[in-house]
C-alpha cells in the first residue's frame, strides 16, 4: 500500500487495479494521512463554508434512493418564494457566507427565467453562486451562466451505467455525463461526485469513479454514502459503509490535489463528527444548511440529515462550527473558495 500512495502522491495518477487495492484496504489511515497531507499542501487549513438554500422539494424524477422522488406521496411538498430566498440570501452574507448553494428537486416551476431573476438579486451581494437543480439543456446551462452562477454540482452517482439504470428509472446515463460536459465547456466550476452504497455497487465501479472525476477534471467532488430512506424502493436496504466512502474521498484528493472536496453531511449522518473525520481526510468544504427550521425539516431526501449538527440556528450553528474546526487546527475561510484560490 505504501507504494502506491507514494506513486499516488509523486504523479497524482493511479491504475485502476491500484485504486482497487487501496478501496480493500483494511487499515486505511495511512491513505487518510497521505490525502490529509495533499489536502493541506494544496488547500492549506482554510475550511470554505458553503450555505445551502433547499428552495424547493419538487421533483420530477424517480431516482430510487431519494425521499423527494415524483413518486413519494407521503412528504408534504414546499417551494421557497423569491422573496424567502432572498431573505436567506440575506441572513448569510451577515453571518459571513461567501457562496450560496441554490439546491432543489428538479422542479420546472422553477423555470429560467424565475431562476435568472433570483441569481441576478443574489450576485448583487457579491458572493459566488453554485447550483444545484438536475438536468437542463446546454443553452439553459448557458443562460444561468450568464446572469451570474459561478458553480454547478451534478453527481454521476455511479459511472456503472447499469447500475446508474437501475436506480434512476426514467433518467438516461449519457445525458447526465453531457450535462457534466456542458457545464464544463461554459466555464462553471463543476462538481461531481458518485453515492457509496448503492446495491450491487462493486468495488471495481467505485474505482471506476474515482477514474471518471480525474478525466472530467471535475473541480468538486461530493461523496456521499447511501442512506435508505422511507417510502423509497431503496427503503429496506443497508445503508453504505462509511469508511468505505472516506476512501473514495481521500483517494480523490490525492488524484485531484487542488479540487475542493465537502465534508458530506450524508457522512455526518451515518457517523458522529464524521465530517470532521473526512475534514482530517482529504475535505476541505463544508455545506451548512442555512434553510428555515420549517423548510429544512419537509427537504426529505434522506431521514435524520444533518442529525448531529444544524438543530441551532444558522448563526449558532457557525459560531460552534468555527470552534470546532479551530480545536482541528483549522479556521474558516473569508474567501469565495474558487478551485484556483487558496
Ligand atoms: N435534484 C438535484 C439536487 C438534489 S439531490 C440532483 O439530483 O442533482 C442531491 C444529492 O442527494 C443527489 O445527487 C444524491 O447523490 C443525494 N441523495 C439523494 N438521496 C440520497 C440518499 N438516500 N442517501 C444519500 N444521498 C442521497
Ligand atoms: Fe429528484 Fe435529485 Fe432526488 Fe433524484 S436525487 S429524486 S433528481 S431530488
Amino acid at each position: 500500500m505504501s507504494k502506491i500512495l507514494e506513486k499516488a502522491l509523486n504523479t497524482q495518477f493511479l491504475e485502476k487495479s491500484e485504486i482497487v487495492e487501496l478501496l480493500y484496504a483494511e487499515n486505511a489511515e495511512q491513505i487518510f494521512f497521505a490525502a490529509d497531507k495533499v489536502r493541506k499542501e494544496y488547500k492549506g487549513d482554510a475550511i470554505h463554508l458553503r450555505g445551502l438554500i433547499e428552495f424547493s422539494n419538487i421533483c420530477k424524477r424517480n431516482c430510487n434512493y431519494c425521499g423527494l422522488r415524483k413518486d413519494n406521496k407521503s412528504i408534504e411538498r414546499y417551494r421557497l418564494t423569491k422573496e424567502e430566498i432572498l431573505d436567506c440570501t440575506k441572513s448569510a452574507v451577515e453571518l459571513g457566507y461567501k457562496t450560496l448553494v441554490l439546491q432543489s428537486g428538479e422542479d420546472s416551476y422553477f423555470d429560467i427565467e424565475r431562476l435568472s431573476e433570483i441569481i441576478s438579486e443574489i450576485k448583487k451581494y457579491d458572493v459566488a453562486v453554485t447550483l444545484s437543480i438536475g438536468e437542463k439543456t446546454f443553452d439553459e446551462y448557458k443562460s444561468l451562466k450568464l446572469c451570474g452562477a459561478d458553480r454547478y454540482l451534478i453527481r454521476i452517482e455511479t459511472t456503472d451505467k447499469n447500475l446508474y439504470e437501475a436506480c434512476h428509472p426514467d433518467m438516461n446515463f449519457q445525458n447526465r455525463i453531457d450535462c457534466l460536459k456542458y457545464l464544463k465547456n461554459l466555464g462553471y466550476e463543476t462538481g461531481s461526485g458518485c453515492l457509496v452504497g448503492l446495491p450491487n455497487q462493486t468495488i471495481e465501479s467505485l474505482a471506476d469513479d474515482i477514474l471518471f472525476f480525474k478525466s472530467i477534471n471535475a473541480d468538486m467532488i461530493g461523496i456521499g454514502p447511501f442512506i435508505p430512506c422511507e417510502n423509497t424502493p431503496f427503503e429496506n436496504l443497508k445503508a453504505g459503509d462509511f469508511y468505505l466512502a472516506l476512501k473514495v474521498m481521500a483517494i480523490a484528493r490525492l488524484l485531484l490535489p487542488d479540487i475542493n472536496i465537502p465534508a458530506t453531511t450524508a457522512m455526518e449522518t451515518l457517523k458522529k463528527d464524521g465530517q470532521i473525520l473526512a475534514l482530517q481526510s482529504g475535505a476541505n468544504v463544508i455545506m451548512p444548511n442555512i434553510t428555515d427550521e420549517k423548510h429544512k425539516k419537509l427537504y426529505k431526501i434522506y431521514p435524520n440529515k444533518g442529525a448531529y449538527n444544524e438543530k441551532d440556528n444558522p448563526k449558532k450553528y457557525r459560531d460552534c462550527l468555527s470552534q470546532k474546526l479551530l480545536s482541528i487546527g483549522r479556521f474558516v475561510s473569508d474567501t469565495k473558495g474558487f478551485r484556483k484560490d487558496i
